[in-house]
């Protein structure tokens, strides 16, 4: 029997959406720059970053937002960031490189946040343009202040960076507590009273402005009570004469890839059912993702990005400053402004929300013997091109027929495809599921994977076979028409042309 096609169509929002809509252009692109191919919207990146402003202005909150560079390398998103407001958007940077890119891109240091771990050449050039550092432990703050002293510095700015929050026990008895998740990162809150000391004894060399976090979950009461916890620690820490003003509260905001929760609910329902053997296998091979049939039961937890979000980006940033915090049952907004904190926010994967796609043309259309309508899809990319299994994410990707519409046939119809890398490597699959295309793509088609520029498109991309890896460019509209040019040459400036540099 044929299955009905499972989709889980993304979202798209305008102007991707518009740049989707001219096929032409984008097979222009890939016949004069090769498969696999990074299409960036600049714009976007700037658009997004004022709705996270907005939420600030909202709760009269002041406070940047800094991008967190490690979600994409490109040049065009930071130099388009670079161009904003001084005042209201910075940059994360989590490596020496990257130090040194947002500062070729055009931030000042003192717009640059130093995050991650870092070694002394990083921890020497963000010190020296008068960067924040975003301190990780009490022995990366024991070099910096050496660094600082040794080589004459400026006092520099640091927050530190803590973890080990309190969270309470879920279900359990009255008063149960636990610690919420372990991070390899951050100083626990229970060792802070070292860093305090620290801080005083190196008052000479650094400045604390805040306290910081960065939790990776999705969990909003996690992350209010981390919150509100900062608050009550940067007291503790007025009491004994440190000034800190500043609460970071870090990234994952998340994004919503799928569109509709229907497909959303119909697909994570049918992954089930297959791993049980109620239906046909959804996946390759039964992949599970993490889920498991014992004994007639559905055991394990799906590794899966929540990719229907109601709820994401700048709104989930409301929402956490919105909600009542579960210690002191105020919402964390009042909380901070009735303490004249500021916000700071670190978003990777939000800021470039809607800023990109990742194209690939097909390349071979094989039947597969194990059912009626499924088919091996090879594209020119590989699992490393688009990285968005490797997160989690499953989102279909978009056909862009190379014919255009007229080129379809009568027959035409849903299909179920399997679509395979370039690599000669089993677990070369760009997914692991079985994608439902409206109709079984040709050689030569396009498929788009929209959404791509948070992780997906560049932060696996390997050399493997010498294939190649994909080029990048920045695509701008000026008045109904597309304009690209390669993402290095990308300056954020209008050209008497209206083109991009
Ligand atoms: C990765 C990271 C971020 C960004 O996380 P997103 O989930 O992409 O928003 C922010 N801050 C720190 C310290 C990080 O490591």
């Amino acid at each position: 029997m044929k299955d009905a096609p499972l989709y889980l169509r993304p979202r798209v929002d305008p102007p991707l959406a518009s740049l989707l809509g001219n096929a032409p252009f984008l097979h222009s692109l890939v016949d004069a720059l090769g498969s696999p191919l990074n299409v960036l919207l600049p714009e976007v990146v700037a658009a997004n970053a004022e709705r996270f402003q907005s939420v600030y202005r909202r709760h009269h909150l002041a406070g940047r937002v800094y991008f967190a560079h490690k979600a994409n390398r490109s040049s065009s998103l930071v130099r388009r960031l670079a161009a904003c407001d001084p005042a209201a958007v910075g940059i994360d940077v989590a490596s020496l490189a990257e130090l040194r890119h947002a500062l070729g891109c055009g931030f000042t240091g003192d717009r640059v946040m130093a995050t991650g771990p870092k070694d002394r050449e990083f921890l020497w050039l963000a010190a020296r343009v008068g960067a924040t550092v975003n301190v990780d432990s009490l022995g990366e703050l024991e070099q910096l202040a050496g660094l600082i002293r040794e080589y004459g510095l400026r006092r520099t700015d640091v927050l530190v960076r803590l973890s080990g929050f309190e969270a309470d026990a879920g279900t359990g008895g009255a008063g149960t507590r636990v610690l919420s998740r372990r991070s390899r990162f951050g100083t626990p809150v229970a060792e802070a009273d070292e860093l305090w000391a620290a801080l005083e004894r190196h008052a000479d060399s650094v400045d604390l402005v805040g306290l910081a976090y960065h939790l990776d979950t999705t969990g909003l009461d996690e992350k209010s009570r981390a919150l509100e916890h900062c608050v009550l620690l940067m007291d503790e820490c007025r009491a004994r004469g440190l000034a800190p003003r500043v609460v970071d509260i870090g990234g994952g905001f998340g994004v919503g890839y799928v569109e509709h929760a229907d497909d959303w609910e119909r697909w994570t329902t049918a992954l089930s059912e297959a791993v049980l053997g109620t239906r046909s296998p959804l996946t390759w091979r039964g992949h599970g993702y993490g889920l498991r049939n014992e004994a007639g039961t559905v055991r394990g937890s799906a590794a899966l990005y929540p990719a229907h979000r109601p709820t994401a980006g700048p709104d989930y940033l409301d929402e956490l400053l919105s909600r009542p915090a579960p210690a002191l049952g105020r919402p964390p907004a009042t909380l901070l402004l009735e303490h004249l904190h500021d916000l700071y926010v670190e978003p990777g994967r939000a800021l470039v929300d809607q800023c990109g796609l990742s194209l690939a043309r097909v390349l071979e259309v094989r039947p597969l013997g194990d059912g009626p309508d499924r088919y091996l899809v090879r594209v020119g990319m590989n699992a490393g091109d688009v990285s968005l299994e490797e997160h989690g994410v499953l989102v279909d990707p978009v056909l862009l027929p190379r014919g255009g519409p007229a080129h379809e046939t009568a027959d035409d119809g849903p299909v179920g495809v399997h679509i395979v890398g370039n690599l000669c490597l089993e677990a070369d699959l760009i997914t692991r599921r079985l994608v439902f295309l409206s109709r079984l793509p040709r050689v030569g088609d396009l498929l788009a994977f929209v959404n791509t520029a948070g992780y997906a498109m560049d932060f696996h991309a390997h050399h493997a076979q010498r294939q190649p890896t994909a080029r990048t460019v920045a695509v701008t509209e000026e008045g109904g028409t597309w304009h690209w040019c390669p993402d290095e040459d990308y300056w954020p400036l209008t050209h008497p042309q209206g083109v991009p540099s």
